[in-house]
């Protein structure tokens, strides 16, 4: 096809754009090198699959399918309004929660204000507050050597916000580095920030987490009218491939996260989904358990090869080697391991493991083992 540079006609905030790095699909890694039986450990899904109940609730929608969905999504906001014990006017809901962010940073960002998040926090923060050309207030994240290394430095988050501020995101825990903020810290910082500034918390991994610690920002909102609560059935409840997410706000926010919010984004399969599987908090806690049984076990298998972790409330953690991870990186996909390369996020000495089965697990330390065997 004949080449042509549309880059000079492009909105500027989109010509300076990076896509984001997506964890490489199981069939891709297997048709470049001609091998079967690989594992995925490389975007934080749930390696127990769904709840049972969702393959029977999509089978039940097939013969639905040239009807659009309800665009207000009523009864899984129902079901999220008890779920919560919310009304639905706080909810939005969102094709996976990357969704959210994109409304948030549609309806608050623009080149004259500004995001502030931290240096290591979720790669899709950086990319919708570039999206709209507003200025990113990046702050510097703890040190490697502190307990909670490489997490949100909350005290200088706070520093950064200024008249300019409009939207400051936090994830506890955060992806890809796994640490988190204790509640009442992070409660703090809410209550104390102007009423022009919009506080963004991304519970993504929230069913994974030690709740007493972490608290549940959803549970705030009635304290904080400039809470967002973001949400997802991506992780714990296994729906990554339905992309279903959810914030939570006061009914102000909400409407102005609605007004931008697609008609139909989500799908008669995702809302069916996200809907059942809600009711099955069993699975959930089936969940949790095997994850913090595998996260004590990567621990120790990992500080056994010499390899350090950042702290993790999450269902992966972040590996340190000390040195460029390419080879370390390339050895384990050659043997069927997938996990997820961090230079995206200037971490090149960082490899970030999904939490998997025990199974896996094993695999997967055995696989690094090998390969830093022969280095
Ligand atoms: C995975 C993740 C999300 C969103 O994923 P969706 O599939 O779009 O819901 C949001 N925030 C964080 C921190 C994540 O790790």
């Amino acid at each position: 096809m004949k080449a042509r540079d549309y880059l000079h006609l492009a909105n500027p905030a989109v010509s300076d754009l990076v896509p984001y790095t997506p964890g490489k699909p199981v069939e891709e890694l297997e048709r470049e090198l001609g091998i079967s039986d690989s594992i995925k450990l490389a975007s934080n899904e749930n390696p127990l699959g769904a709840s049972p109940l969702v393959a029977e609730a999509i089978q039940k929608t097939l013969d639905g399918l040239n009807l659009y969905p309800d665009a207000n999504g009523f009864y899984l906001k129902q079901a999220l309004s008890e779920h919560h014990d919310l009304p639905p006017d706080c909810i939005t809901l969102g094709n996976g929660s990357n969704d959210i962010l994109v409304f948030l940073a549609q309806a608050f960002l623009n080149p004259e204000v500004a995001a502030v998040y931290s240096q290591y926090a979720f790669a899709v923060y950086p990319i919708v507050t570039q999206m709209m050309g507003a200025k990113h207030q990046v702050v510097p994240a703890l040190p490697i050597d502190h307990p909670m290394a490489l997490g949100h430095d909350l005290r200088a988050m706070y520093a950064a916000v200024d008249d300019d501020t409009r939207l400051v995101f936090i994830a506890n825990p955060n992806n890809p580095t796994g640490t988190w903020l204790n509640q009442e810290r992070l409660i703090d910082f809410v209550g104390s920030l102007p009423p022009h500034v919009i506080c963004v918390i991304d519970e993504a991994y929230t069913e994974y987490g030690q709740t007493d610690v972490l608290g549940d920002a959803s549970t705030w909102l009635d304290r904080f009218p400039n809470l967002v609560v973001s949400r997802t059935f991506s992780k714990a409840y296994g729906l990554a491939a339905l992309r279903v997410g959810y914030a939570l706000a006061n009914p102000g926010i909400t409407d102005l996260l609605n007004r931008v919010r697609p008609p139909f984004n989500v799908s008669v399969l995702g809302l069916e989904a996200a809907r059942v599987a809600l009711q099955d908090q069993a699975f959930i806690e089936k969940s949790r358990a095997m994850n913090e049984a595998g996260l004590a076990q990567l621990k120790e298998g990992l500080s056994a090869l010499g390899v350090d972790v950042s702290p993790s409330a999450a269902n992966f953690v972040l590996a340190h080697f000390g040195r460029p991870v390419d080879e370390i990186n390339r050895g384990l996909m050659k043997q069927g391991v997938i996990v997820r390369p961090v230079g995206n996020y200037g971490l090149d000495q960082s490899l970030r493991i999904t939490i998997g089965t025990p199974e896996q697990n094993t695999r997967l330390l055995n696989a690094l083992a090998s390969v830093l065997e022969k280095m």
